[in-house]
């Protein structure tokens, strides 16, 4: 028997995701198996969604303790196993994790040894918050299933195509150096993906094709990609650059922490939780959630100025961004906007391009207004640059490049 069944493990610092993935089919939809959460871990109101998509069965939820991610993964596998799809089974190939950050270490899916252990801890200093979470869901799958390979595939590793003119900031090189200070940027399975598949939608290859991505999430991201390969995107050395997003404040002037530090008397732990945690869409109007910002908009109350405001600003920055990533790949094929916000919200789309006809830049409000999950077109026929809704997915990306590797590998 030909071991095909990939298992995607995203483990977050109180939470762990996955989805069992059959890759025969590579299309994903179909071969996803089951999908759930479990989140919480660690207090004493944890709890586990899984939902069975292979026999179709109901979602089940249980609630409860659950002390730590081996236990998570252990609650997880005995889910797995009430569906005939034990971790055990001698048709899972291969667990694909994804690590946040691969600093300039990794540039591609890598399986995972010790080696490769030490290099993700090494990068803990410029990812505090996720790469130990990744690498407790690594070692725990290990325990679980010593025998398999275990995959990380990094949320940097698209990026590192990106050109030194693009990865450097302007400051003291040998300071950049000794501290490893460079723009990395994130959310590169879907920004791999988006492209791809937008390229796929253009029924163009992808090394034909320069697109801009947008990931509208509650982190967001913009990328330039020539012909498949990343030259440019707006996280740098953490999630912390670029756009405005849920609760992240973007790019601002360095010099605004400096005032925090010296008028405002804060410590550097209050301006990273200012700035990580209480700025963007959340910091400006008290909601992180663009369907709560829309509505505070279109109902017109006593809410709605501040609503608008936080909306325009978050517009004004994508627009900017739009326009630098125009510039930086010269001739532009297809703007595809992605994620949470990217995929549902047509307002944002359509204020994102307005007034960017005279770059062949434009959505027709029909197609913009249409709700589905599949990849579309949202552009007026015969424009210049497609601008497409393309859903992204993550775990099919990391399920992919895991496949690919184990399978290449064999
Ligand atoms: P993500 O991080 O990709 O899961 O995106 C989450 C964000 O997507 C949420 O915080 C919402 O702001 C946004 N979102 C989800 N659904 C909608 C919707 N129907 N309309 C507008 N925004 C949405």
């Amino acid at each position: 028997m030909t071991a095909t069944r990939v298992l995607v493990l995203n483990s977050g610092s109180s939470s762990l995701k996955y989805q069992l993935l059959d890759m025969r089919d590579s299309t994903g939809a179909g071969g996803r198996l089951a999908v759930g959460l479990v989140e919480r871990i660690g207090e004493t109101t944890s709890r586990l969604k899984h939902t069975p998509l292979a026999t179709g069965g109901e979602s089940r939820e249980r609630t409860g303790p659950i002390a730590d991610h081996e236990a998570a993964l252990q609650a997880v596998a005995e889910e797995l196993a009430k569906d005939g799809l034990g971790l055990d089974s001698p048709e899972l190939a291969a667990i694909g994790h994804r690590v946040v950050h691969g600093g300039q270490s990794f540039t591609e899916p890598t399986v995972v040894d010790e080696t490769v252990l030490a290099e993700i801890e090494r990068l803990i200093p410029v990812a505090p918050l996720h790469n130990p979470a990744n690498l407790t869901g690594i070692r725990t799958a290990q325990a679980l299933r010593p025998d398999l390979p275990q995959v990380a595939v990094f949320d940097t590793a698209f990026h590192t195509t990106m050109p030194e003119s693009a990865a450097r900031y302007a400051i003291d090189v040998a300071t950049a150096d000794e501290y490893r200070i460079r723009r990395y940027g994130f959310h590169g399975t879907s920004h791999a993906y988006v492209s791809r598949e937008t390229a796929r939608l253009l029924g163009r290859a992808p090394e034909d094709v320069n697109v801009i991505v947008l990931h509208l999430g509650n982190g967001a991201s913009a990328s330039a990609v020539r012909g498949g390969r990343c030259v440019d995107t707006s996280m740098g050395l953490t999630p912390l650059e670029g756009l405005v997003m849920g609760t992240r404040s973007g790019d601002l002037d360095p010099a605004v922490i400096f005032h925090l530090t010296r008028v405002g008397g804060m410590s550097t732990d209050e301006i990273d939780t200012l700035l990580n945690k209480k700025s963007g869409l959340i910091g400006l109007c008290g909601d992180n959630d663009m369907r709560e910002i829309r509505r505070r908009i279109d109902e017109g109350g006593a809410d709605a100025p501040a609503a608008r405001l936080a909306f325009d600003i978050y517009i004004h920055r994508l627009k900017k961004y739009i326009g630098a990533y125009y510039a930086v790949l010269g001739r532009v094929d297809a703007i595809a906007f992605t994620a949470g916000v990217g995929e549902n919200a047509a307002p944002v789309r359509e204020a994102a391009v307005a007034g960017l006809e005279g770059l062949g830049v434009a959505v027709d409000g029909a197609l913009n207004a249409v709700r589905s999950q599949e990849a579309r077109l949202i552009s007026p026929t015969g424009s210049r640059v497609a601008v497409a809704v393309v859903p992204t997915d993550e775990e099919l990306e990391i399920a992919t490049q895991t496949y690919a590797l184990v399978v290449r590998d064999n």
